[in-house]
Parts: structure tokens; C-alpha cells; sequence
């Protein structure tokens, strides 16, 4: 069932109207015309798949998602080609993750053609939305799924909506790319073993943000956590993935269960080879992380993920103590793979990998 019936709004945002806002859009704060919404009952699985104009939802106060939390989501962006042409980046890879979520947190997997089909619809609907090829910009997509049905039973729900948004994104850093600074999270954790790290839910948000606004307090960014049994392992920051480089090998923490599995993530792994360095999967002990930089053998450090594609990092602060990562500045591999992954995405760059997926 991958039919999305198409009812389009009457009443579309005015031409000049929707390019002062793709002027200067931000991030998540302005929203497309349409969305797309599916339904799920038990019993009778996916139906009523349609794209309607962007409208609030009506919730009644005992749905189950506002008690228990079962939500889950994924973010990809389109991008506009220099033929003028608009393509996502590896929507399978985030249809195969939203399945992995769904499962997790007992909710109906969602078929990845359906996922995609909805993807693909609202690009194309709303494809005066994505912006012109030549900056950074482009068409942020956010699919997601809640539970609808009604009461306080404490039990996985009968009734589901997957719905796709989407919103327009300017580039994550328009006076140039900054290297962030970020707080070392020694004791709050955001994952742990068996716990719901590697689903991408809400929860896992909300449990990151008083870390957050401590980093704040720190004069820092981001957060990165480490595992939550030694307190030793580096995982991950809030919503990036992080990658050592060592000259010509890059290194990211192995997936273990309480990491998620970002796109970007592997993605790098393989334009790194592209580009003839070694790439690999291992664990990093935050002792390490300090002695290599100070030894020297560790050159570069960056975050990852859909939204800033790649972040420097430059200060690393703890409760013991603070070092720079390349001399506070963007580092040359770092900048290397941010350009070479971007020029993929933006139909600047030969797609050998076929990750790119053509809508209009
Ligand atoms: C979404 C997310 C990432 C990045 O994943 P991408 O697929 O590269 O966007 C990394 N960590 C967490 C916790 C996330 O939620």
C-alpha cells in the first residue's frame, strides 16, 4: 500500500511570501505547505495514506504518546541539483533505521516503501520549498510516528500516525564553518546497555537537555557522554555522532547498542576510503582522547550528523580540565570529508556510492 492520496491545499503560501522565508530560513522554525499522514490500526495495519495542507493535529488529552512517550522520528534533507532537479540523501537508510526505532519501542514498522513514498510526495508537492543549488541550504525532512489511541493503560497502543513534515534549512553555519566546543558529561549518561540509545525517540532528547544546559553553564555547545558502566568510553554528543582523526585514519566509537547508528556516520566511513584514508570502528576511552592530542598522534576531532553535516570540534572541556583540538581551528581532513560528502549531496560530486535519490 504506497498509494498517498494527494489533496493540496487551496490556499499555498504566496510566491514572495515563501522566498522571504527561504531568504533566511533557519532551522525549524517555518514549515512547508502539505505534510504527509498515514494511519495504523491493529488489525488493519497502514491506511488512509494522504498528503493534506500543514495543519495542527487535534490530541485528546488521554493519547497515549503525551503519557508513555511512544514516539519516534528521523531527519533527512533534499537537496536541489544544479540541473535544478531535487534528490534525497539514502532515504532507504533512514527507512531501514525507522523500522529498527519502531521495533524497539513496539510500535508497527512502518514498509520502507511507504516511508520513502511519503518522502518522495511531499518533495514533490512541495518542491518550490527547496532551495536553490549553490549554498548549503535544503528541504530538512522530518518523518515521524506517534501513538493515537486513547487511555492510560500502560501497554503499547492499537492506533498509530506516521506523519512527514518538512522545513526548510539554511546552512548550519552561514558565516563559515566554526569549530564547537564541548562538555565532557561525567556523570549524567544518555544511553545505557539494553536501554533505547540506538532508537531514535524524543525520550532520548529529553533526557539530553539538562546535560545540555549544563554544557551551557561550562561556556560549552555541545555535551559528549561516555558509557554508562565505566564512565570511560566516549559514545556520543546529544545528536551528532564523533569521529578521531589520526592523521590518515579516521576512527569513530564502535556501534554498541547504546550509540545511534547515524547515516552520516557511515556514510564517512566510506568517502573517507574514497578519499584515501583509512577509516574503522573502534572503541575510545576518554583518557585516550586527552593523551593523543597532547602526544600529537591524534589531529583532528569532528561531530557528524544529517543537520550539520560535519562540526569541528575545537575546545574540549571536563570537570578536570580543558585542551584544544587543533589548535581551535577546522581541520584539513575534517574539511576534506565536510566537502567531499556535501558535494555528493548537493549533485556537485559523481554519486558512486547511489545513494542519491532523484524525486523531481
Ligand atoms: C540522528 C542522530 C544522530 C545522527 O544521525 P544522522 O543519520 O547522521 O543524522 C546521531 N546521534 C543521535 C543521538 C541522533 O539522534
Amino acid at each position: 500500500m504506497t498509494t498517498i492520496e494527494l489533496k493540496p491545499s487551496a490556499r499555498p503560501l504566496a510566491d514572495a511570501e515563501r522566498e522571504a522565508i527561504l531568504a533566511d530560513p533557519g532551522f525549524g522554525r517555518h514549515f512547508t505547505d502539505h505534510m504527509v499522514s498515514v494511519r495504523w490500526t491493529e488489525g488493519r495495519g497502514w491506511h488512509d495514506a494522504e498528503l493534506v495542507p500543514y495543519a495542527p493535529l487535534s490530541i485528546d488529552p488521554a493519547n497515549m504518546t503525551l503519557h508513555y512517550a511512544q514516539e519516534i522520528f528521523e531527519g533527512l534533507k533534499a537537496y536541489r541539483r544544479p540541473d535544478g532537479s531535487v534528490a534525497t540523501f539514502r532515504p532507504e537508510a533512514n527507512a531501514a533505521r525507522f523500522r529498527a526505532s519502531a521495533r524497539r519501542m513496539a510500535m508497527p514498522e512502518v514498509p520502507d516503501e511507504l516511508f520513502v513514498a511519503a518522502c518522495d510526495a511531499l518533495v514533490k508537492q512541495d518542491q518550490a520549498w527547496v532551495p536553490a543549488h549553490g549554498g548549503e541550504s535544503s528541504l530538512y525532512l522530518r518523518p515521524f510516528m506517534i501513538a493515537t489511541e486513547v487511555g492510560l493503560g500502560v501497554r503499547p497502543a492499537k492506533e498509530y500516525l506516521f506523519l512527514v513534515i518538512a522545513s526548510p534549512a539554511g546552512a548550519y553555519f552561514p558565516g563559515g564553518v566554526k569549530p564547537v566546543s564541548i562538555w565532557i558529561s561525567e556523570d549524567r549518561v544518555r544511553a545505557v546497555p539494553g536501554g533505547v540509545g540506538d532508537a531514535k525517540t524524543g525520550g532520548n532528547y529529553a533526557a539530553s537537555l539538562l546535560a545540555q544546559a549544563e554544557a551551557a553553564q561550562h561556556g560549552c555547545a555541545q555535551v559528549a557522554y561516555l558509557d554508562a558502566v565505566e564512565h570511560k568510553w566516549v559514545e556520543e554528543l546529544g545528536g551528532m555522532n564523533l569521529y578521531f582523526v589520526y592523521g590518515n585514519k579516521i576512527v569513530t566509537p564502535t556501534l554498541t547498542g547504546s550509540l545511534l547508528a547515524g547515516i552520516t556516520r557511515d556514510s564517512l566511513l566510506k568517502v573517507a576510503r574514497d578519499l584515501g584514508y583509512e577509516s574503522e570502528e573502534s572503541r575510545v576511552s576518554l583518557d585516550q582522547w586527552r593523551a593523543d592530542t597532547e602526544n600529537g598522534t591524534l589531529t583532528e576531532v569532528f561531530a557528524c550528523g544529517t543537520a550539520a553535516v560535519i562540526t569541528p570540534v575545537g575546545t574540549v572541556k571536563t570537570a578536570s580540565g580543558e585542551w584544544t583540538q587543533s589548535g581551535g581551528e577546522a581541520g584539513e581532513v575534517t574539511m576534506k570529508l565536510r566537502g567531499s560528502l556535501l558535494d555528493i549531496q548537493t549533485g556537485k560530486a559523481e554519486d558512486k556510492h547511489g545513494w542519491m535519490h532523484g524525486i523531481v
